[in-house]
């Protein structure tokens, strides 16, 4: 049946009798009195796109909304749904024109292909027929098939039936900032119909070992290429990948496919396809990684079978591409052709995933957070991806792309003119020096940092570089990462954090219980005191990364003055050992992020017991508002520029100036132009900032007169409006004060 399939998908039929000979095919390899072919078109709606049995002239006619009918019933599981007395079942949406009243029982599978829906294959009986195991699986086979079959360039424009297709809008969440303008381009080519299916079974089966022996070949280049060594993380990340490659588990499960006839192409991208349907169910972010690393393997080995197979070279991605997926491994992304990637678009993955962090190293603007976004797109379709606003605009109007196009073109000839005045301070034109520092936590921000101009690094977020695995980092890979940072940023400060970990940033070995509210929960330095010889593990690697030289160590989340006690003491033993060793640095300076109300709260007294704090915005305003950071609803409910805010901040001000201790600003706000204004306003004199946006700070800073500023926060500090961001943008564009990243 299966090569039946082949040849009737791969004459130079029309798109229509081609489809038709398929279900004729398909009905009479399963003795079937009906099989009916739903294809998705680009608004979600089922069409009916070919049929055996049921009437023709309701091919195309008959259409379904996204969820409606049996139909929609399949299209949402994730494997054939057999139903029996279908009329009586409460989702059967009657259509007349078919004449589908005679058949009374229903086999329908999903056309699932990437973790996407393409379409549903119906079978359907007169007689009142039982479906076995073996019918399921003959059809969840065919479906796999047309899945492939489905995803044919041509065929899709055909079922899309709409060449003016609108203009349209996505909205997710930033996880890499930039704006840029490219073409849509999807992760996985379809494969060619002529190598679907295997007529010499032991013959594909050597093949695929073949294949696998060369893609865990390519994963041992790829570890030690050039360049790498620089980048800890990465390797990190891909270390735990190439052990995962080499569990075959998942590779058992693509002999079994080919075993039943499909080529090792097919059986790998259904295993793909399977990882990425549980994906989408895992509860736990820390099992959807692993299952995005799957996937990853699986598409690795597509790619290394398909340039082997010399009737199909993997399609080149197209200039400019805006990669389109689901989700993504970070290995995956590393290997892509840099130079044609100006954007990444995910249907899932957040601002801490592997990629998104490897997308920030790389400068490739990302938004991610946004269900369905594989079906909005063609691939070719127009797109213009503003990641900083959380969005991409598909198919747009030359009006907007013009335009669009114009603030890319002043956006670079910003860039070009601040690369000349990077260096040096930021002074404001009343002559107050601001210091502008980068937040920071790969190797790849560290030295994208300073060939910004940063003057150190104001936040390391020592936990990002070890995500990639299951357990804590030794004594020793922690050594050699802080001392590499160290090594790169030279005799300028660094200030590094201890370990943020807690809800999807914990590692598997630390995880203990699921909590309602991870952010709320067991993270950060309540962590740490939990487990005090992990804390002191750490400060000792940092204390002998810093040997000879001055060590600046803070603690994340503090939430009263007894916790920087328990940690000072910790310190303390940690100093000792690394002075026993004699690996002591020569100093050492003891800060905390503010990023607790109740730390604000205890004032001066938790202060005095430091010699730095620096203000984590992100958190600390997430906790004043009571607002979920990452929540994209209510990042918008509540604005940094208001009232509380000023007023917590200016609190927290007054306080460092009597407790004579330093203090600088490392959260978001830091980065946003409007924000530098109303913290240079607050009296704040430090700021740590997203790499990338170390340039338009400082211009933002050069151009502002600090005592305006502060009238300008004082004026407004008692205002009960939501939000004073418009007042300060007036003000900004009334001094000329650049707000453009
Ligand atoms: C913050 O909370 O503002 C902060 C800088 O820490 P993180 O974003 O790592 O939680
Ligand atoms: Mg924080």
């Amino acid at each position: 049946m299966l090569r039946a399939v082949r040849d009737a998908v791969s004459q130079s039929d029309s798109a229509p009798l081609r489809l038709t000979k398929v279900v004729n095919v398909i009905a009479k390899a399963l003795k079937a009195d009906v099989c009916s072919l739903y294809l998705k078109q680009r608004d979600g709606v089922m069409a009916l796109a070919a049929t055996h049995g049921l009437r023709a002239d309701a091919v195309f006619n008959t259409r379904l909304a996204p969820g409606e009918g049996l139909v929609g019933l399949a299209a949402a599981a994730t494997g054939p749904v057999s139903i029996q007395d279908v009329q009586n079942h409460p989702a059967f949406a009657y259509r007349p024109e078919t004449g589908e009243d005679a058949y009374s029982t229903f086999l329908g599978a999903p056309l699932l292909r990437g973790g996407t829906v393409g379409g549903v294959l119906v079978i359907q009986h007169v007689t009142d027929r039982v479906y076995e195991d073996d019918d399921l699986e003959a059809v969840a086979i065919v479906a796999a098939l047309m899945a492939e079959v489905a995803a044919d360039p041509e065929l899709t424009a055909f079922v899309a039936n709409d060449e003016s297709a609108p203009a349209a809008r996505i909205a997710g969440t930033r996880i890499s900032s930039g704006l840029s303008i490219g073409v849509a381009a999807m992760r996985d080519p379809p494969l060619p119909i002529q190598r679907m299916i295997v007529d010499d079974i032991p013959a594909e089966i050597q093949r695929l070992d073949l294949a696998v022996e060369l893609m865990l070949r390519e994963l041992d280049n790829l570890l030690q290429a050039p360049g790498l060594e620089a980048s800890g993380e990465h390797r990190e990340i891909l270390e735990a990948f190439r052990l995962a490659a080499s569990d075959d588990a998942w590779i058992r499960r693509i002999r079994n496919g080919v075993e039943q006839g499909m080529t090792a192409e097919v059986a790998a991208r259904r295993v793909q396809t399977e990882a990425r349907v549980r994906i989408r169910r895992a509860p736990s972010a820390y099992l959807r990684e692993r299952l995005a690393d799957l996937d990853d393997l699986a598409g690795r080995l597509v790619r290394v079978l398909a340039s082997e197979a010399e009737s199909f070279g993997v399609a080149e991605l197209p200039e400019r591409s805006i990669i389109f997926a689901h989700s993504m491994g970070p290995a995956e992304l590393l290997e892509l052709d840099r130079s044609r990637i100006v954007g990444l678009v995910l249907e899932e993955g957040s601002l801490s995933s592997h990629v998104a962090v490897v997308a920030r190293a790389l400068g490739v603007p990302a938004i991610s957070g946004i269900p369905g976004a594989l079906a909005t797109v063609q691939p070719g379709d127009e797109i213009i991806l503003d990641a900083d606003h959380g969005q991409a605009l598909l198919r747009p109007s030359s009006q907007i792309l013009s335009s669009f196009q114009a603030s890319l073109a002043a956006r670079s000839a910003r860039k070009a003119r601040y690369a000349n005045s990077t260096r040096g301070p930021a002074r404001t034109r009343d002559e107050q020096t601001i210091s502008i520092m980068a937040n920071a936590g790969l190797l790849m921000d560290v030295e994208t940092a300073f060939s910004e101009g940063a003057e150190g690094i104001g936040l390391f977020r020592t936990e990002l570089s070890f995500l990639g695995q299951s357990g804590l980092p030794s004594i020793e890979e922690q050594i050699a990462h802080y001392s590499e940072v160290r090594k790169i940023s030279g005799d300028r400060p660094i200030f590094f954090r201890t370990f943020d970990h807690g809800g999807d940033k914990t590692p598997a070995t630390l995880v203990r219980s699921r909590e309602a509210n991870p952010a709320l929960g067991w993270r950060a330095i309540r962590i740490a005191l939990d487990l005090p010889e992990t804390l002191q593990e750490q400060l000792y690697s940092l204390a002998v990364a810093s040997a000879g030289e001055e060590l600046c160590v803070m603690f994340p989340m503090v939430a009263e003055v007894a916790e920087i006690r328990e940690a000072r003491s910790i310190l303390a033993v940690a100093l000792e050992q690394a002075a026993i060793d004699g690996r002591a640095p020569s100093h050492v300076r003891v800060g905390v992020a503010i990023e607790t109300p109740s730390l604000v709260w205890q004032g001066e007294t938790a202060l005095r017991r430091i010699d730095f704090a620096t203000i984590g915005t992100n958190d600390l305003l997430q906790f004043t508002f009571a607002a979920d950071r990452d929540g994209v609803r209510m990042t918008e409910r509540y604005d940094s520029l208001s009232s509380p805010a000023f007023s917590m901040l200016r609190h927290i001000v007054g306080q460092a100036r009597m407790a004579g201790i330093s203090l600088s600003v490392c959260g978001e706000m830091a980065s946003d132009p409007l924000g530098v204004i109303a913290l240079v306003g607050l009296g704040v004199r430090s700021l740590s900032v997203v790499p990338t946006s170390i340039n338009s700070i400082k211009e933002v800073v050069r151009n502002l007169d600090a005592k305006s500023a502060e009238k300008l926060v004082l004026e407004l500090i008692d205002s009960e409006e939501h939000s004073v961001r418009s007042q300060f943008h007036e003000y900004a564009l009334a001094e000329g004060i650049p707000l453009e990243p």
